[in-house]
């Protein structure tokens, strides 16, 4: 195993006979059989090799070969989206009675799977508080199949104690599992803690660039082949185009998320000095509940900032409207910067008090740190700050 940008760089597929110095796309359904034997011996998966790219595709593998290899674990299996990993990572793993542990601050559709979808399939949840882990162990049943967690958590950047949920895990021989899309591999390896499958939205930082929809689950062989078994039948497949696009991207993982987590400090201790931002919360500012433990288990403090516009709901909203650089926009992790007020928009169907145990207050804005100058996205703060 050599150093992690190595990895990211060199965890490249075998060349073609063209020699080619970047890995080819291999844009194509299926693969060809020599002969009647060869076939036989395909099928029976005494071979191990391409058959049909709903199973794999050189460029796929790729891909999961150099993610499985950054979060320091054996296997994977690539998605067409985050959705898709975690949908799929649960229902092959989770039968009807079982149930999931799991932090609140989840991501929506998450939540939306826990509360919707999964209780007509006889699967149930309970959430857990990861300030108080009495909640956590009374929240556990015999039942109790999964603990999820991610960290830290959108919007409200907290950080969770992954090494000690993981001895919990371990404790009562539950699965542990992390959404470990807004750190990514570069800043925290959850399989340290002892997680043993780690899921990636691919949309976000390892994409970073805005452009392709995509998902991933790596971890052990033995939970990986389970996994594997149902994505290969329902059609969950990540196209070898955008598997292609996020192999590149990985490339240039670690200098990029170097320059957003810079940016996101600066930017948030400039904000912390604003007279109209009541508070700002970066899990690597002195100022953060969990500081000191943001510092033991990443390298650095991610790309996402939350901070408090004094004055709620109205003022997020002309704050929002006073924005010029950065784009109001769905996404996160992209190179261009991105502002969002959750209270007036992906949680605006939640009462106040219901926000609230999400980490969501009405003039809370959510900005997502991208690579553009500091000094820009700072005067474009600045400006829409001063213009309340
Ligand atoms: C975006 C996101 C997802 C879902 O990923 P998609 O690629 O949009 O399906 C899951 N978890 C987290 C933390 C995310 O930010």
């Amino acid at each position: 195993m050599k150093a992690f940008e190595t990895e990211a760089i060199r965890a490249q597929m075998e060349r073609s006979h063209n020699l080619e110095h970047s890995a080819p796309i291999y844009m194509t359904s299926s693969f060809v059989f020599e002969d009647a034997e060869d076939m036989r011996a395909s099928f029976s998966e005494e071979k191990e090799r391409n058959i049909y790219s709903r199973y794999s595709n050189p460029n796929t593998s790729e891909l999961i070969e150099k993610v499985a290899k950054m979060e320091g674990v054996e296997d994977g299996v690539a998605f067409a989206s985050g959705m898709s990993a975690i949908y799929t990572t649960f229902a092959a793993l989770l039968s009807s009675g079982d149930h999931i542990v799991s932090c609140r601050a989840v991501f929506g559709s998450t939540h939306t799977l826990y509360t919707q979808f999964f209780p007509k399939w006889g699967i149930e949840h309970s959430y857990f508080d990861p300030g108080d882990f009495n909640t956590l162990e009374a929240a556990i049943t015999p039942r109790t199949k999964i603990l999820y967690v991610e960290s830290p958590t959108n919007p409200g950047v907290s950080v969770l104690d992954l090494k000690r949920l993981g001895e919990v895990a371990k404790k009562h021989h539950l699965l542990y599992i992390v959404d470990n899309c807004f750190a990514t591999p570069y800043l925290q390896q959850p399989a340290q803690f002892g997680a043993d499958l780690i899921i990636h939205s691919s949309t976000k930082l390892m994409d970073g660039q805005g452009r392709v929809l995509g998902g991933i689950t790596v971890g052990t062989k033995e939970l990986i082949r389970s996994i594997y078994l149902f994505a290969r039948i329902t059609g969950t497949a990540l196209s070898p185009f955008n598997a292609w696009v996020l192999s590149k991207s990985l490339e240039t993982l670690a200098v990029r998320v170097d320059r957003h987590c810079q940016n996101a400090l600066e930017l948030a201790t400039r904000l912390e000095g604003h007279k109209n931002v009541s508070w700002v919360r970066y899990p690597f500012l002195p100022s953060h509940p969990q500081y000191e433990l943001a510092k033991a288990q990443m390298k650095m403090g991610g790309s996402i900032v939350a901070f408090e516009i004094a004055g709620g709901l109205e003022k997020g909203r002309q704050f929002i409207d006073a924005i010029k650089l950065c784009s109001l926009s769905a996404n996160l992790g992209d190179t261009r910067s991105i502002v969002t007020h959750p209270a007036s928009t992906t949680h605006s169907k939640l009462s106040t008090a219901e926000r609230l145990q999400v980490e969501i207050t009405d003039g809370m804005i959510r900005l997502s740190v991208g690579l553009e100058h500091v000094d820009d996205m700072w005067d474009d703060l600045n400006q829409a700050l001063n213009s309340l």
